[in-house]
């Protein structure tokens, strides 16, 4: 330690904002994906090897390692498997708190999907809730999730908990 620190006291932390801007290079299968949000579609793959279907696929099943390349359309439909109201307020959210975020298990796909539940009181938001996707307007369709503008309840009896546990 040179002279000019002896006797003070060492910085041992300091609090900083941090920003990053990154580019998403989407590859085959998220571009299968987009293009399908573009047209209203919401597009899986399935393994060859476990038979598991991916939305969105990456292009690949991380159980087996072997690429995914059957194309599956889901309906949208699907059960609320978690969720969680959101009440702090981000600058990287475009939309206000309070608000509900969930995993959503897409009829006929094997992993949840993340996306908004509104049209319904928080307190009525549950593991098990059915619930379909808004599409925004068919001229605003675009290749991105924002195509989905969130998800509502479907009036159907909720899912039985055996039917998603093993996605939670
Ligand atoms: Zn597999």
């Amino acid at each position: 330690m040179s002279d000019a620190l002896q006797g003070i006291e060492p910085v041992k932390s300091i609090t900083t904002p941090v920003r990053l801007e990154y580019q998403f290079t989407a590859g085959r299968a998220s571009t299968r994906f987009l293009h399908g949000m573009a047209e209203g579609k919401i597009l899986g793959q399935r393994c060859p090897s476990c038979a598991k279907v991916y939305v969105p696929p990456r292009g690949s099943c991380p159980r087996c390692a072997v690429p995914t390349e059957q194309e599956v359309e889901v309906s949208g439909k699907g059960t609320v498997t978690t969720f969680c109201i959101v009440r702090i307020p981000s600058e990287n959210l475009a939309i206000k708190p309070p608000f509900v975020a969930a995993h959503i298990l897409l009829d006929g796909a094997d992993i949840p999907f993340f996306a908004l539940i509104h049209d319904c009181p928080f307190d009525q938001v549950r593991m098990g809730m059915r619930v379909e996707p808004v599409w925004v307007e068919k001229a605003q369709l675009a290749p991105t999730f924002e195509s989905i503008r969130y998800f509502r309840p479907l009036d159907e009896p909720d899912a039985p908990y055996e039917s998603y546990k093993e996605h939670l």
